[in-house]
């Protein structure tokens, strides 16, 4: 059995929809948290800035519609959310480059909640094979292949150098991945059946610097 987020379910939300469900996710934890038991979606709009009309249109994709004057039952809505995000199961995920950054991935203990558990690093680094992160192992990329089948992990998170992004991905499809986060800024190329997700705090900035020359300078 595959142990990745099933994504029949997701087929056609908008991705801004998507993109917005861990927000109302986080919110409403914190929100339950407090011991409030009932949310309008004018008020989850008001407290994320978000518009009335779009909080409501994206709950409805979890299947769940508020009442009229009463709105939302807030544990009812936060079940239907990690149903439709299909976080309620950890997706188990290997991650190629234990250095900085995929060190820091391995130990962050957020994305259960968020269903992803990092069971096993990889690496060619003689010095940062062998290591324990945390408790999960740093093996030599050479064992990827064989823990994959053996653990059917079908998702990898590639935190590595630029320079070796790629071959890193056609390895990893040719070894069974079928899903990858990329956190390299390089644009890797996979067969079309292969679920791509790019995440780079660089673009961001790209953004940020060029806003503020072109607006205060
Ligand atoms: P790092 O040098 O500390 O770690 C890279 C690790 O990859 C090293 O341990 C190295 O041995 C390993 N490695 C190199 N080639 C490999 C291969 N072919 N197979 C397996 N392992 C290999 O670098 P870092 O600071 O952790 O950054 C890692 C990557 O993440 C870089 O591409 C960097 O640009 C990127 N990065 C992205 C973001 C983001 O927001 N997406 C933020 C910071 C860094």
């Amino acid at each position: 059995m595959e142990n990745i987020v099933e994504h029949k379910k997701i087929i056609g939300v908008p991705e801004p929809t998507l993109r917005r469900m861990p927000m109302y996710l986080s919110y409403l934890k914190a929100i339950e948290a407090t011991g409030i038991r009932q949310i309008s979606a004018p008020h989850i709009a008001a407290d994320l800035n978000f518009d009335p009309t779009q909080v409501t249109k994206d709950l409805a994709y979890t299947g769940i519609k508020g009442k009229t004057r009463i709105g939302y039952e807030v544990q009812t809505l936060i079940k239907a959310i990690e149903d439709f995000m299909g976080i309620n199961k950890i997706n188990e995920v290997f991650i190629v480059g234990a250095g900085n950054l995929g060190a820091a991935l391995v130990k962050y203990e957020g994305f259960k909640e968020y269903g992803i558990k990092v069971v096993a690093a990889f690496d060619i680094n003689p010095e940062v094979v062998g290591k324990d992160l945390n408790g999960v192992p740093v093996f030599h990329l050479d064992k990827f292949r064989d823990l994959a089948r053996r653990m059917h992990v079908v998702f990898g998170i590639i935190t590595v150098p630029p320079s070796a992004a790629q071959q890193v991905a056609d390895m990893m499809v040719s070894w069974g991945i079928k899903a990858i986060w990329n956190f390299a800024p390089t644009n890797i190329k996979v067969p079309d059946d292969i679920i791509l997700q790019h995440t780079s705090i660089y673009a961001n900035l790209a953004l940020i610097i060029n806003k503020l020359q072109t607006k205060y300078k």
